[in-house]
């Protein structure tokens, strides 16, 4: 394939939120052209074990962008989910809140989705629509030209653009070279990923367990299959990584019971250190940050995904209603109506993960107390839990306030993407 010399939009990092963004463009806008450059090797993701899970909002915009009929046959509905709060040793975890999971009937508030096929399912529909990729070529660096950018990849190539858009992850080289800076702090945990076979149905039931390491969920994949997102401090996690089968084993049976039957770990364990990185700006000229190179959350409430296919759909919607009024997609007057669009909401949500976080990863017992009472009086008032349940599923009244003016009844309404 003939690499082109000049772009309008190039997208750094084929991640999903890179992805989503390039479809929801070309989706909206053919005639735009859109490359992606990515510094990892083609088909990596095909390695990626991990599992997401993928809100009612997002479902509905990757249904709108033509990938949700391929991924729902191998996407498990959330039916039910269960919040337990006890010590890791404790014999028996109650039940302080539960969930159903149906945000209208027939749709649950969330599927979970393992990331392979997501990926598939988002790169297939971005070769269809003409999108071109460049992998195996990190961008290493970007200068501004009269109305244009040159991007600067693997050793010596470039590529003229009028946009430039970063979704090269939390710790995104493109957000330091456009001298943006952050609000970033570690929290010591780290997330233990991997995937557990167990020998009974788990019935689409989610559960997270508040031990005083951090958050154990439980969160149904197809088939007799569980996703498990596990939070310990760094180092716990670095050494259960590394511990062997016999004593992970052990560990992982303490905090997941056996109320499944026997469980066996599937492919590997990796672990991910959790942290807060909210950009500052989310824009400059000719340049846009784009899901965790814009803010990376603690994946307690599942949402970090969520809200970069959310700047996806906005920032698609952004620049294709530039275009279409004949405005520069570049000028930092249209990528500013983006920046306003989404900075609420990924603050509101970095904000509420990191309260929750601090809130339930601890053993303090005047703490445990409050909090347990508070969850019990979330369970005996239903209103308040549609409000949750609605959060989660990404369909809150807030998110609508603050996603901007494009708001139909069913969500938000992103150039048509019916998000
Ligand atoms: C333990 C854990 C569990 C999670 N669970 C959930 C969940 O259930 N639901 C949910 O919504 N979210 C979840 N998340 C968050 C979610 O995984 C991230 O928000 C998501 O992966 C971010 O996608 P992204 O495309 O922005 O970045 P990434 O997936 O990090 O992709 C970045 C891409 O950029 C490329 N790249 C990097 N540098 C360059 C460069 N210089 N040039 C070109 N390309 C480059 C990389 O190769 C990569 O392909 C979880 C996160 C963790 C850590």
């Amino acid at each position: 394939m003939v690499e082109p010399r000049s772009t309008d939009v190039v997208i750094a990092g084929a991640g999903y939120v890179g992805l989503a963004t390039a479809v929801a463009l070309k989706a909206s806008a053919p005639h735009l052209s859109v490359t992606v450059i990515d510094a990892a090797p083609t088909g990596v993701w095909r390695n990626d074990t991990r599992a997401s899970a993928i809100a009612a909002a997002a479902s509905r915009m990757l249904d709108r962008l033509g990938c949700w009929d391929s991924i729902l046959p191998e996407a498990q509905p959330i039916n039910e989910m269960i919040v337990t709060d006890s010590r890791t040793s404790d014999p028996v975890r109650p039940v302080f809140l539960t969930f159903n999971g149906e945000i209208e009937p027939g749709e649950p508030f969330a599927h979970m989705v393992e990331n392979r096929i997501l990926n598939a399912s988002l790169r297939a529909k971005a070769d269809a629509l003409g999108v071109t990729f460049i992998e195996g070529a990190p961008v290493d660096g970007f200068e501004h030209g009269e109305a244009h950018l040159i991007v600067n990849y693997a050793d010596g190539k470039s590529l003229a653009t009028r946009l430039l858009i970063a979704a090269d992850g939390v710790k995104s080289r493109l957000r330091d070279m456009a001298g943006i800076k952050t609000v970033n702090w570690e929290y010591g945990q780290s997330g233990i990923v991997c995937t557990v076979a167990h020998e009974r149905p788990h019935h689409g039931r989610a559960e997270e367990h508040f031990l005083p390491a951090g958050p154990f969920a439980i969160l149904p994949l197809t088939g007799n299959r569980s996703s498990l997102v596990w939070t310990e401090r760094t180092a716990d996690a670095e050494r259960l990584i590394n511990e062997d089968d016999f004593l992970f084993d052990a560990e992982l049976e303490q905090r997941f019971g056996l109320k499944l039957g026997e469980l066996r770990v599937e492919g590997a364990r990796k672990s991910f250190p959790l942290g807060l990185t909210l950009a500052r700006d989310f824009v400059k000229p000719r340049f846009a940050l784009a899901g965790d190179a814009a803010h990376g959350i603690h994946p307690i409430a599942g949402q970090g995904l969520n809200l970069g296919f959310k700047d996806a759909a906005a920032l698609a919607e952004t620049i294709v209603d530039a275009d279409r009024l004949g405005l520069d997609i570049g000028s930092i007057a249209v990528l500013e109506r983006y920046q306003t669009w989404r900075r609420f909401d990924t603050v509101q949500m970095g904000v509420t993960t990191d309260v929750l976080n601090r809130l339930f990863s601890n053993d303090s017992v005047p703490v445990r107390a409050l909090r347990d009472f508070g969850l019990g009086l979330v369970e005996r008032m239903p209103r308040l839990k549609g409000f949750f349940i609605r959060q989660a599923a990404g369909l809150s009244t807030t998110a609508k306030i603050a996603a901007g003016p494009a708001d139909l009844g069913r969500g938000l309404n992103y150039s048509g993407l019916g998000y």
